[in-house]
């Protein structure tokens, strides 16, 4: 835990929302959000993120040159950086997929999706990734796939299991993520040209 934060930021949260939305331990170093704020935050995460990096533009542009100003908002928006998708690639190949995911043609050339989109997720995690060809990752891109498509990654993801990569993977938060990224504005029911 940084010392900052340690010091300053999760005391004085702390109090200014009565100890209602988490709770933390400073010795033992962990901070513990309340469940119904995990589902808030999640459901509202768009409008939330676009309120505070909003302000967060306003507040740098007082104290920046125009050059870094440059961009500032859509450099705000990404703040976490991507990883290479090539050790998922591996993962999943391995496993024994070779169709698309959702046209289900051969692969010949392996694209690796974001089921939920990582604009929506910003978190890299196997049990959202799935293989596409390029035709079906370009047209998809900031999308949701239709419900069955999530059905048939439920059930992906039912026969990953044993990969260690699967982390703290749970069923139901592949679920309320799909529901919630569609809540926050993410185009729904995408699916592959026939
Ligand atoms: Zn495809």
């Amino acid at each position: 835990m940084n010392q900052f934060y340690k010091n300053y930021v999760y005391g004085l949260f702390y109090a200014s929302f009565d100890g209602t939305i988490y709770s933390f331990n400073r010795k033992e170093e962990w901070v513990k959000l309340v469940p119904s704020y995990i589902v808030f935050f999640e459901k509202y995460k768009r409008v939330l993120m676009n309120v505070t990096n909003y302000q967060l533009a306003v507040f740098l542009e007082k104290y920046n040159t125009r050059n870094a100003m440059e961009q500032i908002l859509s450099k705000l928006e990404f703040v976490s950086a991507r990883q290479s998708l090539n050790e998922f690639k591996q993962i999943l190949l391995s496993h024994g997929h070779s169709v698309c995911f959702y046209c289900m043609k051969p692969l010949k050339q392996t694209h690796v999706d974001h089921f939920i989109p990582w604009s929506y997720m910003q978190n890299d995690v196997l049990w959202n990734f799935v293989l596409a060809c390029p035709s079906c990752n370009t047209s998809k891109n900031n999308r949701m796939a239709k419900v069955d498509y999530l059905y048939a990654l439920v059930e992906r993801n039912e026969e990953l299991r044993v990969a260690e990569q699967m982390g703290t993977y749970k069923e139901t938060k592949l679920i309320y993520l799909y529901e919630y990224a569609v809540q926050n504005g993410f185009e729904a029911n995408w699916a592959p040209r026939a």
